[in-house]
């Protein structure tokens, strides 16, 4: 069997690979290597196929992928369950708020849907018992149209500025404006712009 290959902490810097729990992970698109493939000529061919960031001077390069490095860091931390429950209860409320925002449902759609299809699913999987445990948790929990239009609101703001920052980080951009009227005569300006996050290019129009 071939001696286990080390992850050396300088090729975050050079090549975007961290390791996470024993194993190399690209921070661009988390491809994790197997362990015979971590070879420097590998990683750097990998890296190679995320064009945008290796275009990029190995300066700002080396900013993306500690960037990169550092949202991994804090996704794992929710992941390994260091958030205590009020913080578990506010990202469920955010997550539930977005999902209802994303699919144009109303805000009550939380408390009289959701939330009973979450008991429902949980009662029949995983039995009377674990349902009595989630059925206290999702109590404790509000998923009331108000609170639901107040995440709403938070999520909002947090994509605007998202989306601000994205794109004075983007090293390309473009902008286009155009106004036309609605049914009702009114003027409606359309923001189409476009920019570079990490690999994927987004796209978004605002109006
Ligand atoms: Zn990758």
């Amino acid at each position: 069997m071939p001696a286990k290959r080390s992850i050396v902490p300088s090729w975050l810097g050079k090549f975007g690979v961290k390791e996470v729990n024993g194993r190399a992970l690209c921070v661009i698109c988390q491809h994790v290597y197997v362990a015979e493939s971590i070879k420097p000529n590998k990683l750097q061919r990998h890296l190679e196929t995320h064009r945008n960031i290796f275009a990029l001077s190995e300066d700002a390069r080396k900013r993306v992928f500690e960037k990169l490095a550092a949202n991994l860091d804090k996704s794992q931390q929710i992941m390994m369950g260091s958030l205590n429950d009020e913080q578990k209860r506010q990202i469920f409320v955010l997550k539930t708020a977005f999902l209802i925002a994303k699919s144009k449902q109303p805000y009550v759609e939380g408390e009289v849907m959701i939330k009973p299809s979450l008991q429902n699913f949980v009662e029949l999987f995983e039995g009377e018992s674990f349902h009595r445990k989630v059925k206290t948790a999702a109590d404790s929990v509000t998923l009331s149209d108000t609170t639901v239009w107040r995440r709403t609101v938070d999520c909002a703001n947090d994509i605007s500025q998202q989306v601000i920052s994205y794109f004075k980080e983007s090293p390309q951009k473009s902008i286009a404006l155009d106004e036309s009227t609605d049914n009702t005569s009114q003027p409606q300006l359309g923001i189409i712009w476009e920019i570079y996050k990490s690999t994927r290019k987004l796209e978004r129009g605002v109006t």
